[in-house]
């Protein structure tokens, strides 16, 4: 089904174990239903699913998708970075994801040998050229370390300069901070789509502790709207859709170039809010 006019994208994490990565799979196969344009894996902090993430971009170019494996430098030295890099282009991949990543507990903050998604992207030029379609994050409602948003802003549209091509946010409830977001973006000139990240509602517990520890605001309202439905997980999941159908809608109206889904390795919820979408 093309479901909307604008690219969807799809995030999954590579798996635990074999049941997991079956479920994977399944989800994985549902959702080739909406064309993605392309489907990323995420990497774990510190380097600690690197085989992980290389396995999963595997199974995801065998099941026939375009797979952009996320690439973190925190901890990373370049020698390994390099090897990544090396190996994914073997295997034909074109796109990947650059980000500093998050210090895992216990590590010091500069241990490897690049500090900022910046310089991975600085490096993946230098190391591939061309070769690589570069996607970074961005952070509508400001990443929870920076000193203000002006300078988050100016970190980001340097690490762009860079040599990024794209950017997919941090998810969050606030469509304009968004929309405030990129107009901020093009008056520093830069015109590179910034697709926003999708988070589907369905856990109010994990949503909240989450949202705490990477800086997404869950507005007043829609936390309390939550704590209603106490532990009734299909009303959650019933207004969750119905408010991320609505989001999807403004921001696609406002002018957003794609959505970029976090499925959390889960078909259900986000071919739910495709399909609704798909009815306008
Ligand atoms: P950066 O762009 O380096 O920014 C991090 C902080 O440093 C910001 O506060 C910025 O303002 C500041 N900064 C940037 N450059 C400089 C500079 N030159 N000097 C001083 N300060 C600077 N994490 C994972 O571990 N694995 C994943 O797969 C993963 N996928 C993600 C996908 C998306 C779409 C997003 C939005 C986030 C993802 N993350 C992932 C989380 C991400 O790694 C964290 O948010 C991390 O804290 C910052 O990564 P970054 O690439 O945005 O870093």
């Amino acid at each position: 089904m093309a479901v909307i006019s604008q690219p969807i994208s799809l995030e999954f994490f590579p798996p635990r174990d074999i049941a997991a990565q079956e479920r994977l799979i399944r989800s994985a196969k549902q959702l080739a239903a909406v064309q993605p344009s392309y489907v990323s894996v995420t990497f774990g902090a510190g380097g600690s699913t690197r085989s992980g993430t290389e396995d999963t971009v595997r199974i995801m170019h065998r099941l026939g998708f375009p797979a952009a494996p996320h690439l973190s430098c925190v901890g990373a030295t370049r020698e390994t970075l390099g090897e990544i890099l090396q190996s994914y282009r073997e295997l034909g991949i074109r796109r990947i994801v650059a980000l500093r990543g998050d210090t895992p507990s216990g590590m010091g903050r500069h241990n490897g040998e690049l500090n900022h998604a910046i310089d991975l992207v600085r490096f993946i030029r230098e190391k591939t050229g061309d070769w690589f379609h570069i996607e970074v994050a961005a952070y509508p409602e400001m990443h929870p370390e920076a000193d203000s948003a002006s300078r988050d802003l100016e970190h980001f549209v340097e690490k762009v300069k860079a040599g990024a091509d794209a950017a997919i946010t941090q998810y969050f409830f606030n469509p304009d901070a968004y929309f405030d977001f990129v107009d901020r973006v093009r008056v520093q000139g830069l015109d590179i789509p910034i697709v926003p990240g999708i988070m589907p509602i369905t856990n109010q517990t994990q949503l909240l502790r989450f949202s705490q520890m990477c800086g997404a605001d869950v507005p007043r309202w829609l936390r309390l709207r939550l704590a209603e439905y106490g532990e009734d997980k299909a009303a959650i999941r019933a207004f969750g859709i119905e408010v991320i159908v609505r989001m999807c809608k403004t921001l696609l109206a406002g002018g957003a170039p794609g959505l970029h889904f976090y499925t959390l390795n889960n078909a259900d919820v986000t071919l739910e809010i495709l399909k609704a979408l798909q009815q306008d």
